[in-house]
């Protein structure tokens, strides 16, 4: 019986590790290594296994619950903080974590006083903000006086290396430019200290286009990528690349039909505002098909998020918990207890993979 629950997402597990593959292969020619991002994927440890499997050369999450949940599936990689981390969790990611990104001098403080503590040694990746605005020094002479402190200062500090973020607030791209920059910095770094750094991390899924057109600069050696692996859907939606080498159907999502029924396309009587407080424009577009299916905006966010797989079928709207297609022009002929399947995106992977209502099924 629980295996006929539904809404379920289904996550090929072969699919994801091919993908992960793919990337990882890609990128070795080139020097750089992989951090795979397991956290649009909320974390689950089979998908953070088959990142392992597929040769990433560490996990990284923002959320050290998910990095815990890995270690505790027995993943024994090295593990990666991805967001700058809170001085009230210090102590927890020095526990759970072997490397973290970083961009304020307190933290790292805090960072090495629970590392004397634990009597470990904690790598860190000061973190450049090359304009997207997110994380990161601006004042890049603060970021080089930063980094002199952690190498002379910190004795449970490891200096492992510099970062960048691009293409997450500020939607700036991870230009050759913009990356030559890190580098630039790296060196102006490793002069003052006098060694290599171990890593030039040049960004996430939005760098992939540099190994694609081949103008990475030469001495980044690791990125770290969620997207591009999970779903492999961005970089050709948004950026134009062909990416159908890799599975763009890891995840399937699947919802039951709970009503069939010829309605309106415009609401009949006076219109207010709708479950989301919103007032929506309808249009009139005659007597449709439609089907309700059970599933709604508190499992995947919004309808602009879920992509119907059969030719033919629209989601015009939901609810929290129903979801209304149009399926007039649909190629099947759906009922009550009838299946439909749906891609994701990014977003909806995030409220999916993270929903008690929603069955997680591994392929
Ligand atoms: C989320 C995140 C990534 C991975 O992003 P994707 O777009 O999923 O590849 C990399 N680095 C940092 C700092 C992140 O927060």
């Amino acid at each position: 019986m629980v295996d006929q629950k539904y809404p379920r997402v289904e996550i090929n597990l072969t699919y994801l590790k091919e993908n992960v593959q793919e990337i990882v292969s890609r990128c070795r020619t080139l020097g750089i290594d992989i951090a795979g991002v397991i956290k649009g994927t909320t974390g689950l440890p089979r998908c953070a296994q088959a990142f392992a499997d597929g040769g990433v050369k560490m996990i990284a999450s923002s959320r050290l619950e998910q990095i815990e949940d890995a270690k505790c599936a027995g993943i024994d990689l090295p593990m990666m903080m991805l967001r700058v981390p809170m001085i009230s969790e210090a102590k927890e990611v020095v526990r759970l974590t072997d490397i973290s990104l970083n961009s304020e001098i307190t933290v790292l403080k805090e960072l090495n006083k629970q590392a004397v503590a634990q009597k470990k040694k904690h790598r860190v990746i000061l973190m450049a903000d090359l304009g997207d605005l997110r994380e990161g020094f601006w004042d890049k002479d603060e970021m080089v006086r930063t980094a002199i402190q952690v190498e002379e200062k910190f004795t449970n500090l490891e200096l492992a290396g510099v970062g960048t973020n691009l293409g997450c607030y500020g939607s700036i791209e991870a230009t050759a430019d913009k990356l030559d920059e890190l580098v630039s910095i790296a060196e102006k770094i490793e002069e003052k200290i006098g060694r290599e750094l171990t890593y030039i991390s040049g960004g996430a899924t939005t760098s992939l286009p540099r190994i694609i057109d081949g103008d990475m600069p030469k001495r980044i050696n690791l990125l770290r990528v969620g997207e591009g692996i999970l779903l492999a859907r961005d970089l050709d939606i948004f950026y134009g690349y062909d990416m159908s080498y890799m599975h763009q159907d890891v995840y399937t999502l699947k919802a039951e039909v709970i009503e069939v029924k010829d309605k309106p396309s415009h609401p009949v009587g006076k219109i207010s505002i709708d479950a989301f407080g919103h007032r929506p424009v309808y249009v009139d577009r005659g007597i449709r098909r439609r089907a309700l299916v059970g599933i709604g905006k508190v499992d995947y966010g919004g309808i602009n998020e879920i992509f119907p797989r059969d030719k033919g079928v629209k989601v015009i709207g939901a609810s929290s918990d129903h979801t209304i297609l149009d399926i007039q022009e649909a190629e099947r002929d759906f009922k009550p207890g009838d299946i439909v399947e749906f891609g994701i995106n990014y977003a909806s992977m995030v409220y999916v993979t993270n929903c008690r209502n929603v069955q997680i099924v591994y392929r």
